[in-house]
């Protein structure tokens, strides 16, 4: 029983559409799911991903208007990376400056080509040239052409205090291994599974005061577990280790177990099934307001409370 990589990373906005704007017109992600924050129906919460909204490609937001910023510090995460194909960061740093996004283009790392840009909520966001997991499936009828789109998360990096605990955790429990290191980055692989999000960074710092999740901030990261017993299991071993964990809840979309890491990150492990098409055809993938059943019957109220949006061309249907 190993932990297979990434399944999402969830975040927090302030404002609705300048960050479907930014996600799914400038980096072109398909939107694959439009629904609320299930704890407070009056906010969204938005999912994007790959065409069929593959666990590994996750990136989902919390935009909350107004909400204000984070300080981005230790005990978070710093940066969230995706995959572009090889030999299209020309292509990437060409759109960025097109919408005037400034852009670092990071002296090689990890053998790597990096670009390094903020979204408009701060939030550090990694596009990196590598090699592409065929488990990624390219989101052709977006902004972004097949051949340059993003190919899921290739990993994220923490920033911590102390990363000792924290890596123990990745290797004796998880089943990642040590795969490389710079200076104060130390990169994890996972070993199983389909190659997609495998990498995660930890960085030490440890003169870095903790940070504040707020706008513009990583709010957690979620792994994946293969299904419903693996998950049970994870719990029961988790909490044998001394972790507080919490009850298994229903997302819709998987379900999740939450609890906070050694180094101060809140971890999630979700389940592959049942996915996003479980309530909308590939073809229709959040092209409409999707609601659990239990608020349905409220819809008409939580539509007239959710803030009016423009969902930008192609970037559902
Ligand atoms: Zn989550």
């Amino acid at each position: 029983m190993n932990i297979t990589g990434l399944h999402h990373v969830t975040a927090i906005a302030s404002n609705p559409q300048r960050n479907l704007d930014f996600y799914a017109e400038l980096l072109g992600l398909r939107l694959v799911k439009r629904t609320v924050n299930f704890d407070d129906p009056g906010s969204y919460h938005f999912y994007f991903g790959d065409a069929v909204g593959s666990p590994g490609t996750i990136l989902t937001f919390f935009p909350w208007p107004g909400s204000r910023r984070g300080i981005h510090g230790s005990g978070e995460v710093s940066a969230t990376a995706f995959t572009i194909p090889m030999g299209s960061a020309g292509y990437w740093l060409e759109r960025l400056r097109l919408y005037q996004v400034s852009d670092e283009r990071v002296p090689k790392r990890l053998g790597e080509d990096v670009l390094r840009f903020a979204d408009p909520d701060g939030m550090p966001i990694e596009l990196i040239e590598s090699t592409p997991s065929d488990g990624a499936v390219p989101w052709g009828e977006g902004p972004v052409p097949a051949e340059y789109s993003i190919r899921g998360l290739h990993s994220v990096s923490a920033r911590l205090q102390s990363s000792e605990e924290t890596a123990k955790l990745l290797t004796e429990v998880f089943g990642y291994r040590w795969a490389q290191e710079s200076g104060n980055r130390v990169r994890f692989v996972a070993l199983a599974g389909g190659g997609i999000g495998k990498f995660l960074d930890l960085i030490s710092a440890c003169d870095v005061q903790p940070g504040r999740v707020a706008a513009g901030s990583v709010h957690h990261i979620a792994f994946r577990v293969s299904n419903d017993e693996e998950q049970i299991a994870w719990r029961k071993k988790l909490v044998g280790l001394g972790y507080q964990v919490s009850p298994i809840m229903d997302r819709t979309y998987f379900h999740s177990i939450y609890f906070r890491e050694p180094g101060g990150v809140l971890f999630e492990l979700a389940t592959d099934p049942p996915g996003f098409t479980q309530d909308e055809a590939v073809d229709e993938l959040g092209a409409n307001l999707r609601l659990p059943p239990w608020m349905e019957q409220a819809r008409p109220e939580i539509e007239k409370t959710l803030p009016k949006i423009t969902v930008p061309k192609k970037a559902t249907l």
